[in-house]
């Protein structure tokens, strides 16, 4: 096993109370050493996903981190390689690396042969079945890790291993064409504001909705063609269908968590258009529909998608080299992971938080 200076401890921001009262902190824990299949990364910096709060406070109807003895959440990872298992060929101590939520797939199923590898049974999420990016140093399958290309800092790529890509899928999966009208209720936060610069980057025409003034300006230099403050305006969904030729929206992308954004978004829609479910509510909290006359009358669709492929984080990643997706980060210190994570519970984040594990 090749390996480049490797502590035997290192931090990690670890989950203590899982449940509706938990809380983050940050302690030293033993650095995993790599399987025969496995790359040893160091990481720069680690995205803060709304997936992780949902985790640790355990309101999604899925098994605990603690059911695998896991307390670190995260999957938003860039750093470097540091150590190779015996088997792995294909990457080099010091090459950039980065990890996603799906930590890896059997390679040998209907699903990992046509792209949609992240619906494989044998897909679990790092974060939640293995020890996330809150922790600098993890493990991740050679076969299954992402390259970060040139011109793209790992705290650009951190966020787009999860948010960009997942929002990229979604955005191929809706079909939508150039010219369409995209619309993100949560335009604002850390998927809706690369959906919006990814949808501009493929030429179609943008409109945020989220709440306050610091989104709205986010918004609007990201590419937002119109922006509706759902905190001033009071029929959302009438106001979106008046800016979209009166007719409404090609594509509604739920980055937003709330039973509301859910209810309102097949409001928004045209003929045919199609409504696309990205953000986690908690389980049981929220509906994805309407009723049935009007997907009879509208032929609406609703369609959820999951997190990005191998595919589509090549592809977030390729838009961002380019210079067309920048995520707009707030960086944390280390020492302020738990309140990194805090402000992100609250809501009132614009763009993604990051955590910067050299500071
Ligand atoms: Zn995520
Ligand atoms: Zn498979």
């Amino acid at each position: 096993m090749a390996v480049l200076q490797v502590p035997k401890t290192c931090p990690a921001g670890v989950v203590v109370n899982e449940g509706p009262d938990f809380h983050v902190e940050v302690e030293e824990v033993p650095v995993p050493v790599p399987g025969p299949n496995d790359v040893l990364i160091r990481l720069n910096a680690t995205g803060i996903c709304y997936s992780d709060i949902h985790y640790m406070l355990n309101d999604l109807p899925i098994p605990a981190m603690s059911t695998f003895s896991v307390r670190s959440p995260g999957h938003e990872g860039a750093g470097v390689i540091v150590a190779l298992g015996s088997n792995v060929t294909n990457w080099k101590i010091g090459d950039r690396a980065g990890i996603k939520p799906a930590y890896d797939a059997c390679f040998n199923c209907e699903l990992c042969w046509t792209g949609r590898e992240t619906y494989c049974d044998e897909s679990p999420q790092i974060g939640l079945q293995f020890p996330g990016s809150y922790q600098q140093y993890v493990l991740s399958p050679a076969r299954y890790t992402s390259r970060i290309p040139e011109g793209v800092d790992d705290f650009s790529a951190g966020p787009i291993m999860c948010s960009g890509s997942t929002i990229y899928c979604s955005l191929k999966e809706s079909g939508l064409r150039p010219g369409d009208w995209a619309v993100f209720p949560g335009a604002g936060g850390g998927v809706g504001h690369m959906g919006v610069q990814l949808a501009k980057a493929m030429g179609m025409r943008v409109v945020g909705v989220d709440g306050g003034e610091e989104k709205r300006a986010l918004c609007m230099k990201l590419g937002c063609e119109a922006f509706v403050d759902f905190e001033k305006v009071k029929d959302v969904a009438e106001e979106v269908v008046r800016i979209c030729d009166g007719k409404g929206a090609h594509g509604v992308f739920v980055t937003a968590t709330s039973a509301s954004a859910y209810a309102s978004a097949p409001l928004m829609t045209r003929i045919s258009g199609k409504v696309m479910c990205v953000g986690l509510p908690p389980a049981g909290t929220a509906i994805a529909g309407a009723d049935p006359l009007l997907f009879v009358g509208k032929n609406l669709q609703i369609i959820g998608t999951k997190v990005g492929s191998l595919l589509d984080t090549e592809r977030a990643l390729e838009f961002a080299a380019r210079g067309l997706l920048k995520p707009i980060c707030e960086v944390f210190p280390l020492a302020q992971m738990p309140e990194a994570v805090k402000k992100l519970q609250s809501g009132k984040v614009a763009g993604r938080v990051v955590v910067d594990f050299n500071a």
